[in-house]
């Protein structure tokens, strides 16, 4: 998404000669296409959040032609905390007044989603959030940058910098060295892949996260909003006619190691998926799989030129917003590599500089 939605604003901006760099056969396989397609803006840094918020109206409101399709299932997001963590939920809203979450009755919640275990006494909702279409995100990027010029070069893998004489000259990959001035790094979680970049690596780390799905289920409403359960870690939302389910396991793994599941992780999931919505414990799982979330040490995203070497630039580490914030990455990006820099206000605390002693 990161590499798409930088391409994007790029190909806007009249920039010709970009080539996207993909190693697999097919665009949005790996950290794009395994998320939870979830826009919920109420990320609890304020900095992020006013970047998800700015995006949801792209999201809502998308440049004419971009889709044909709506980008946003407006079903809405439920925040909800039982009374031992009222004081995080409380906290998040007075750190971001901005976002528009209103405080509801938790009868409310309860009323639309009676399956829901008793004990969450604090509750906020936001109707315009809900869930994305991720495929026509991607697929709108794309198109939009290669009716601008750009070239996507699937099952193309990137192997390497060439550095001559200290200046960036290209890149290797898989068909051989390619010639350009100015590198992206837009890989997700092989940003970690400390050996490809050797003394430009920077401190990548992706965690693998699990998301599980029920087989259909008669009592879901398939327009139940997104219910995310603050400080238990666990969240759902309707899925194929049964729920989505995720227990927010974060385990630091190796990129190759980031898809593959771990039954353990799975069966935690379950246990509280059991425990809030205990009418649901013998619910049959008809699909599970893993993904990785990349953060640095801040987690903060990463974005902009590194300083080590001109034309080297990185948008990565976009932890578990990658999806909702993509609109404004790839601006935030693009006007890094065509102007050497961007005056968003977001800029300098996401730029790569901040991670170098
Ligand atoms: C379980 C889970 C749930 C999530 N839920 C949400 C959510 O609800 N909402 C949200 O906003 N975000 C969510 N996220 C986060 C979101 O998925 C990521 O932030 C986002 O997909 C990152 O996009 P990316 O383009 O950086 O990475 P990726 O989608 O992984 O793209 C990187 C691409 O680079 C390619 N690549 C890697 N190495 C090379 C190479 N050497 N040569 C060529 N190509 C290469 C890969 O094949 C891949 O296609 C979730 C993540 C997970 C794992």
């Amino acid at each position: 998404m990161a590499g798409a939605a930088t391409a994007y604003f790029l190909a806007r901006r009249g920039r010709r000669h970009i080539r996207l760099l993909e190693k697999e056969k097919i665009a949005g396989t790996q950290s794009t296409g395994r998320n939870a397609a979830i826009l919920r803006t109420m990320i609890p840094a304020p900095l992020l959040n006013r970047i998800a918020c700015t995006s949801a109206r792209f999201y809502l409101d998308p440049p004419a032609g971009f889709s044909t399709e709506p980008l946003v299932e407006k079903v809405g997001v439920y925040l909800a905390a039982g009374p031992n963590h009222a004081a995080t939920l409380r906290s998040w809203c007075e750190a971001n007044p901005e976002n528009g979450q209103a405080p509801v009755d938790p009868s409310v919640m309860y009323g639309r989603i009676p399956i829901l275990a008793p004990g969450l006494t604090h509750v906020t909702h936001k109707a315009d959030d809900g869930v994305l279409d991720v495929h026509a995100i991607l697929q709108g990027f794309l198109r939009g940058a290669s009716r601008n010029g750009a070239e996507l070069l699937l099952g193309r893998e990137f192997l390497g910098l060439r550095v001559a004489d200290g200046r960036l000259a290209g890149v290797e990959t898989s068909e051989g060295f390619l010639e350009a001035d100015k590198v992206v790094v837009a890989n997700g979680g092989w940003a970690a892949a400390a050996d490809t970049f050797g003394p430009y690596a920077l401190p990548f780390a992706p965690y693998r996260r699990h998301l599980m799905v029920t087989s259909p289920l008669p009592e879901v409403d398939p327009h139940w909003p997104v219910v995310w359960i603050v400080g238990e870690e666990f969240y759902f939302r309707p899925e194929s006619g049964g729920l989505l389910l995720c227990g927010c396991d974060a385990v630091k793994v190796a990129p190759e190691q980031g898809e593959v599941s771990d039954p353990a992780e799975l069966e935690k999931t379950a246990v509280k998926a059991a425990r809030w919505l205990p009418g649901l414990a013998d619910a049959r799982i008809a699909r599970s799989w893993a993904g990785m979330r990349t953060f640095v040490p801040d987690d903060l995203f990463v974005i902009g030129a590194d300083p080590r070497l001109e034309g080297l630039f990185w948008v990565a580490g976009l932890g578990g917003h990658g999806i909702t914030c993509a609109p404004v990455i790839g601006r935030l990006a693009a006007e890094w590599i065509a102007e050497g820099g961007s005056a968003h206000p977001a800029a300098p605390a996401l730029a790569p500089a901040r991670l170098l002693g």
